[in-house]
């Protein structure tokens, strides 16, 4: 579903942040990134819906080059959710979630209704929780309803950057179950950015290891812990 072909990055600095990467994801696939600060994971998930280009190489997704996919088409089949989600501050929690399908034509109240279900899912109970407004809401319900946003529009590829690293451990510990429940059900193909190794482990099918710009490692959890 998503493909790296001999994908390098370098920045007008110099800097090479992604270096000969290639990988494949599969349909359906949550594949995590993984490494400490500074390897390049950020930039290979923003080269995916092209916040940022590639300066060698080509990406795939659904077998099309996206370097001839329109950014906003192709990010409208790429939910994006990151560390701090930006909501709508002037938004509800169901207008946040329903806005992106409604802006693409859905009708409102079929909007509303998706929306409601999705915050069901994501754990917040619509009733409670759908006439808020993001500052009524804990870090842990905001990034629910970034998750809940991202599956709005149906996409299926999502990229998910790091999107329960300000939370409380606690709270994260809960994130990732309902996340891992989310998932059994929708099975989006997901690339998921952590610099926790047990968040990697407990999320992905496999685990991309990352050294500096480079895949050390990209296979199951029990074979990257098994490694020397
Ligand atoms: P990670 O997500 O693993 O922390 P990044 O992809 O953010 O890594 O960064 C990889 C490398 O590229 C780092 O050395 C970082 O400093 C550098 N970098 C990131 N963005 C830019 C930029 N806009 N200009 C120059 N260097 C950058
Ligand atoms: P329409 O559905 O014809 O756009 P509405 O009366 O539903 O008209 O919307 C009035 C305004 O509220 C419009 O500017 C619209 O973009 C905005 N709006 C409608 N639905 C939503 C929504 N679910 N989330 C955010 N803004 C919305």
């Amino acid at each position: 579903m998503i493909r790296f072909e001999h994908v390098t990055k370098r920045y007008a600095d110099g800097t090479t942040a992604v270096d000969d990467l290639s990988f494949e994801v599969a349909e359906g696939e949550l594949v995590t990134l993984v490494g400490p600060s500074g390897c390049g994971k950020t930039t290979t998930m923003k080269m995916v819906n092209r916040l940022i280009e590639p300066t060698e190489g080509r990406i795939l997704v659904a077998g099309k080059d996206i370097a001839a996919t329109d950014p906003v088409q192709l990010r409208r089949r790429i939910g994006y959710v990151i560390q701090q989600v930006g909501l709508f501050p002037h938004k509800t929690v169901l207008e946040n979630t329903a806005t992106v399908p409604h802006l693409l034509g859905t009708k409102k109240a079929a909007a509303h209704a998706r929306a409601a279900e999705l915050l069901d899912l994501v754990g917040l109970d619509p009733r409670t929780y759908g006439d808020r407004y993001p500052d009524q809401l804990s870090g842990g319900q905001r990034q629910r309803v970034g998750v809940a946003r991202a599956l709005a529009a149906d996409p299926p590829v999502l990229l998910m950057d790091e999107p329960f690293g300000a939370v409380d451990p606690v709270v994260r510990e809960r994130l990732q179950s309902e996340f891992l429940k989310l998932q059994s059900q929708v099975r989006k193909t997901v690339l998921f950015v952590t610099h926790d190794i047990e968040e990697a482990v407990r999320l992905g099918d496999r685990i991309a290891v990352y050294g500096e710009g480079r895949i050390e490692q990209l296979d199951a959890p029990a074979a990257v812990l098994g490694a020397p």
